[in-house]
Order: structure tokens, then sequence, then C-alpha cells
């Protein structure tokens, strides 16, 4: 590869670099890049399975959209992936009767397996701040709340930098993440404080790449438009 610097004569600085062509993106709106890798265009989980038991997924196919089959378990991808841009697009039930907090359009999107954007029905629906749509669950509160309503598609832009290990697998740098729902910075470049859990305190464990997955919390939320870039 030729890379020539040109030098300014006045200023005496680099200020050209060429021969470095990043890699030609052609897009189209609504499209996934053409450098994306499509996880999910609503027409198969050929891509993913279920985490318990490695078996094809349950979850339904309706109208170009993939729908939690509630009590039927998280589903996986069958790739692994390390720091990536994740599109996702998800959409709680018109049905909330009787439904509040936590207990309303439930869902999330992990990355690694471990580390969680909520998903959740936040219009209009109280729960605790840190567990709100586009929370970094129970770990970082989103900056402002894009939810629409229920019914409504709602798009996660998720760039997510994966955590680092040394050799005697103590952390050598944690996970990031930064969020954009429905195209609105909520979470700009957090630091992850390491697996996402319930109750306690998150923890690190040395891992290398492993599968994003998505969550049944019972709800029969719905998802189309899946696509990852790996970075
Ligand atoms: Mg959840």
């Amino acid at each position: 590869m030729l890379i020539v610097y040109c030098q300014d004569k006045n200023i005496g600085d680099v200020v050209e670099v060429w021969g470095q062509e990043p890699e030609v993106v052609t897009t189209s709106p609504g499209a996934p890049p053409s450098d994306a890798l499509v996880l999910f265009d609503g027409s198969s989980w050929e891509a993913w399975e279920h985490k318990n038991d490695g078996k094809p997924v349950k979850w339904n196919l309706v109208g170009g959209a993939g729908v939690v089959l509630p009590g039927s378990g998280y589903i996986q991808t069958k790739q692994s992936f390390g720091s990536c841009q994740l599109h996702i697009e998800w959409r709680a039930p018109m049905d909330t009767a009787g439904l509040t907090s936590q207990g309303r359009g439930n869902s999330g999107v992990f990355l690694q397996s471990n580390y969680e954007v909520q998903i959740l029905d936040s219009y209009r629906n109280k729960t605790y701040n840190n567990g709100q749509a586009a929370s970094i669950y129970k770990q970082h509160i989103p900056l402002v709340n894009a939810t629409g309503p229920p019914g409504a598609w709602q798009i996660y832009d998720i760039i997510f930098t994966a955590p680092t290990f040394n050799d005697d697998e103590t952390l050598e740098n944690p996970a990031f993440f930064t969020v954009f729902h429905n195209g609105v910075l909520v979470q700009n470049h957090v630091d992850v404080k390491g697996v996402t859990v319930n109750k306690g305190k998150p923890y690190y464990e040395k891992h290398g790449p492993r599968p994003l997955s998505l969550q049944d919390h019972g709800n029969t939320m719905a998802f189309r438009n899946i696509w990852i870039r790996e970075l």
C-alpha cells in the first residue's frame, strides 16, 4: 500500500494522508448497510437457536416480524461476536391491561450474552430508572426516555466495545456502550460494571467472543430488522 504524507510548507505538519482508503459501504434508507451481517430479516430464525438447549427457535414469525413465544426461553445467535455495531427494532404489545413496571413489554438484548440493554415498554410506565427502556440494566439510566407508544416500532442502534482481559484472567478494559433510541443518544460511551445481574453486584469473568441473545420475559415482544457490523 502506498502511503503519501503531504506537508504543508507553511505549517510544516502532515495534513494529508493518501493510500489508506476506507472500505466503500453502500446504504439505502431503511436497509442494512452493504457490509452488515443480517441476523434477522423477519422471514426465518436460521441464524438463531434457543439458549438453554441449542434447539431451533420456537418464537413465532408473524407478518415479517419475530414474536416471543412466552415461556419458550431466551434465544441466541449461532455465531459469536466481539465489539460491534448492532441495529435492532422491537415493538411492545398494544394490550397493556393490568401490566405495570417491569411486567409490561419486557425483553432485552444481551451483548455477548452478558451485558443487557433493557427493552421495556417505558411509554408512560413507571419503573426503577436504571431498569427502563435503553438502560444498561441496573447500571446506567438512559439520558432521556425516547420510548414511543405500545404498538409502535422502536429502534436501537448500539455500539458495543467488548471487554478485554489479562492473561491472569483479571479485567484489562471494561465493556462500553453507546446507544441511540429512535435516533436519540441515550447512552454515551458508558462503562459496563460487569455481567448484568438482577440481584447483587455486577462482576467480570474472562471470556472471548460470545453470542448475542434476546430475552423471553413473558411478553409477546416483536422484533425485526436485526443486523450487526463487527468492529
Ligand atoms: Mg429485560
